[in-house]
């Protein structure tokens, strides 16, 4: 499987914004966005005038990168949100996204960072109604419950202990004590990251 391999703190520079793809370190003064607000390389501090297409590349590189999907893989969600036609196609992307195992496992406080999350999940670690699931991408449903191995909650704890999570969103059930984590429904709009502006990457995949 294909796999980013470079710096992550690059994308974030060349999105122009925090992608928080580091955990912790995110939040602190040693964020490469802080020290160098510009994309990296020779070139990366030249002003250009961007095209409408390349605002829209930007805006779906933006989004991608930060829930951590491939190329291929975001343009299959897109299919999909674009075949539901009773919820608006950019809130159905994103509802898409924000259901996936590794996002919910990292938006519910059990670790840091989505990066996180998928090791944790393809380690087996991680439970889907009692069976492990070893897929980071795999699709939840409102009430499946996430749980953690046994043998693996110590790990967790620690982890948990220094990271502490600023609390899971309202549309996610989380009782961290007992390590048990479900989607109690999907998010609205305002439920999520009023900086995207979904439209652009619906326009780009509708060119
Ligand atoms: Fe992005 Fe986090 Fe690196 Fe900052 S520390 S540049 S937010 S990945």
């Amino acid at each position: 499987m294909a796999r980013y391999c470079d710096s992550v703190c690059k994308l974030c520079r060349i999105e122009g914004t925090k992608l928080f793809l580091k955990g912790s370190r995110c939040y602190t003064s040693k964020c490469a966005i802080e020290r160098r607000r510009y994309p990296p390389g020779q070139h990366g501090q030249d002003r250009k005038k961007q095209s409408e297409f390349a605002i829209q590349l930007r805006e779906k590189q933006k989004v991608r990168r930060g829930y951590g999907v491939l190329e291929t893989q975001f343009a299959r969600y897109m299919d999909v949100a674009v075949r539901q036609k009773n919820v608006p196609t950019g809130l159905r992307l994103l509802q898409l996204l924000e259901s996936r195992l590794d996002n919910i496992v990292h938006r519910s406080g059990l670790t840091p960072s989505r990066a996180q999350a998928r090791q944790l999940i393809r380690h087996g670690h991680i439970t889907v109604d009692g069976k492990r699931v070893s897929i980071p991408s795999y699709q939840l449903k409102i009430g499946q419950v996430i749980s953690v191995q046994d043998k693996s909650k110590n790990l967790l704890k620690k982890l948990m202990e220094e990271n502490p999570s600023a609390g899971a969103p309202r549309w996610v059930n989380a009782d961290l004590e007992n390590m048990k984590v479900s989607i109690g429904q999907l998010p609205a709009r305002e439920d999520l990251d009023q900086t995207i502006r979904e439209a652009l990457i619906v326009e780009y995949y509708s060119r």
